[in-house]
Formats: structure tokens, sequence, C-alpha cells
């Protein structure tokens, strides 16, 4: 028995002015995602609890099965898992970007002037020769990623996430000093070489050729490095060994492959997944119906109900939505003739009016040759808390999927 799980981000919505009351997903013709429900059982879920907005790193670890007030290690190492570093236990990740200062220090620029990726991976190659003195036994290692940004690894003993950002999303202000969150000596020896890296990595950039030409150019040099969202590898028990399973995942965005990744997914590139609305999709699709042959759980992000969300575009989250509904019918053919389980939800609510992560529950729908068929003929926000699976939390999903799989021990006797 195997399973396929679709999560499109930021996918709930409001009822929208512009839609004359109704929801994206209820203004949306996606006969796809309509028979999906109306063959299944439907539901809601909160994905970490009622009213609570997530971030897609937290709402992924809850439907991934873990509890993310128990087990969430911060952001900066699931963006490194995502673009391909790979991380030691106790390696401490920051997410970077690089940004411009002024003469007095004080930043004018979060990603120095969009540098591009190609003279940023230049700067970057520079900052791997920098040496920790300050603190015996520590390394730093830095990878650029895309465009402005990339991610610093500290590596060695005795570290901890609990240090501040540097980059405080402000501009008009000098970069904030990496400080300890808490007492220990590990947050201490952290933030220290953490200074460190960032005050050598300010003396190299600034006199960089590149950024000297930059200038010349009436362009902003890339003359500052902005940390921020410290993080470290989830201490959990694989997905793959809690449920004796083997399990695939497919993703454009970085963050879903780190945190896909950090829980024991296997991922598998697309290539022109690059969690935009401009993704392959259909490859995408394609390479989920080609992992089902090899693998029990096969997850598909598809993250461009998010970003038109957040460019408050309810117009566009509908086409986006009637695309997406069109684009995966091969791979419910494909569930539907084999006899396999799906199940499709989003990651949190995005109101397309907000524009920003709110905490209203999202729908959710599940097929498969024995689910108990409800009443719900289609796939929104509405229709879907009529269902049977009534609601539920983000961290009951897995198991519930696991259970139509046999892959859930029995409890007692
Ligand atoms: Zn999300
Ligand atoms: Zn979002």
């Amino acid at each position: 028995m195997k399973a396929v799980l679709i999560v499109c981000d930021g996918l709930g919505d409001r009822p929208t002015k512009t839609l004359k009351g109704l929801t994206p997903l209820q203004a949306a013709k996606a006969e796809t995602l309509s028979r999906i429900a109306s063959q299944g059982e439907c539901g809601i879920m909160d994905v970490i609890a009622p009213g609570q907005p997530p971030g897609s790193d937290t709402a992924h670890l809850a439907i991934f099965g873990y509890d993310p007030y128990a087990c969430y290690p911060g952001r900066g190492a699931f963006e490194a898992l995502g673009v391909g570093v790979e991380l030691q236990p106790g390696d401490v990740a920051f997410r970077c970007n690089f940004g411009t200062a002024n003469e007095d220090g004080v930043i004018i620029d979060r990603r120095a002037g969009r540098i591009s990726s190609e003279e940023a991976r230049q700067l970057a190659e520079v900052l791997k020769d920098i040496r920790i003195e300050s603190v015996s036994g520590v390394q730093a290692i830095f990878h650029h990623s895309s465009e402005h940004r990339g991610v610093l690894v500290l590596r060695g003993e005795r570290l901890s996430r609990c240090v501040s950002d540097v980059d405080t999303h402000k501009v008009g202000v000098k970069p904030a000093v990496p400080q300890p969150l808490d007492n220990s000596p590990e947050a201490e020896r952290t933030a220290k070489a953490l200074r460190e890296f960032l005050e050598k990595a300010g003396k190299i950039l600034a006199e960089h050729p590149l950024n000297r030409e930059r200038v010349k150019r009436g362009l902003l040099p890339a003359n500052i490095l902005l940390p921020r969202g410290a993080g470290t590898l989830p201490k959990i028990e694989p997905i793959t060994r809690i449920w004796g399973i083997k399990a695939a995942a497919i993703a454009g965005g970085g963050l879903y492959k780190g945190v896909a990744k950090a829980v024991g997914f296997e991922l598998i590139q697309v290539p022109g997944a690059n969690g935009t609305v401009n993704t392959n999709l259909r490859g995408k699709v394609e390479a989920a119906i080609r992992a089902l042959d090899g693998y029990d759980l096969v997850f598909l992000h598809v993250k461009a109900t998010d970003n038109v969300s957040h460019d408050k575009n309810p117009i566009k989250k509908v086409e986006v939505i009637e695309w997406i509904s069109r684009e995966l019918t091969p791979l419910v053919e494909k569930v539907v003739s084999e006899g396999y389980y799906l199940a499709i939800t989003g990651d949190h609510t995005t109101p397309s009016e907000v524009g920003e992560h709110r905490g209203d529950p999202v729908p959710l729908a599940i097929i498969g040759p024995d689910v108990r068929r409800d009443d719900v003929k289609r796939f929104d926000e509405i229709s879907c808390a009529r269902g049977s699976l009534c609601r539920i939390r983000g961290t009951d999903l897995m198991r519930i999927l696991m259970n139509y799989l046999g892959r859930v021990p029995l409890f007692g006797e």
C-alpha cells in the first residue's frame, strides 16, 4: 500500500470581495480537486492549533507528524539542507543575505542591490578561507545559495542555536551584534564565533575588487553579511524509521526540501522546479508518478498558491488552483487505478486579501480504495468542513495516512 501527500502552500483562504464573497478554492473550476473531494473523506485541519498562524517550517513538521513545539530547531538548518549543504549533528546554520552598508556602517540595502548569483558566488568563494581564532575548535563554512542569499554553518563542539539575528529586516540601522539568547557557555561561544566571522567577512568584502568595480558601475557593493534564523538539525526519529516506510519528497522551494530531508525523506530533484508560479509542475507530477513505483510515501509540495496569496492576488490564486487541479489529473488517475491513497491539503491559510499567514484551518481530502466516502462534493474550506474527517490537528494527518497503509502498531492488546 502506498500514499501520496500533496501540500499546496498557503492554500486556505477567506471569503474575498474580489470573488464576490467566495474563497479562491470556491471560485475555482477545479475538476480534479472536486473529484478527490467527492470520492473521498474530507475535513478541515488546524495545522498547529486553532487560531495559530503557522510558519511553513513548523507547519510541515506538524504535517509530517512531529510536534513542532517539541522539536522545532530554528529555520537555518532547513535552509542549509534545502540548498544541498550536508549538515552534521551539532552544526548551527544561519540563512544569510549579502547586504550593503554605508561608510557609517548603516544598512542601506538588505539585498545588496539584488546582486546577481554569479557575482555573489565569487564573493562567497573568498569567505571560505575565514578561520575562527577567538573560539577553539570552531570552523566556519559559507555557501552561496541563490542571488543575494547564502548559508553560514558554524561547526564544532559546544555550539548553540540560541543566538540573536544580525538581520532584523530593517534598513537605516546598523546590523545587530549577535548576542547569546540564554546564559549557556554554548550560546556565548557561538555568538563570539559569529561576531569574529562577520568582522573578518566585512573587511574582506569591503576590499574585494568586485565590490570596488560595482561601486564604479553605480551599483551597491555587497559589503556586509546579514545572518538570521540560527538552526540545528532536529533531534527526531526519521519518518522512515517511525513507520517503516520508504519516503520521497518532491519540492521546488529550498525550505521544503530542507524540512523533508531533515525528517528523513529522500529528495527527488526535478529540473525547473523552483518554488514559483513558473515552476515545472508537470515535471514534478511526472516525478511523483514514477516515485510511487519505488516509495511507500511520496510528498509533493506546490508553493505557487502561497506566492500569489502574499502578492494579494485572489484572481491569480484562482488561476493557480485551476492549473494545479489540471496538472494533478494524471497523478490522481494513477492513484485510483493502482488502489493507492492520496491526501491533499494546505500547510496554512494565507488569505489573499491579507497577504500574510493566518491561523484559520485548511481543507483536507483523502481518497483510497476503502476510505469512507462522505457527502462532500467540492474541495474548499466550507464544503470540507462538513466532511467525515471533521476538524483535526496537523499532527494527526500522518498517523491517519499510515493507518491506511497498515503501518500503525496496535496500542494495548
Ligand atoms: Zn507555507
Ligand atoms: Zn507564506
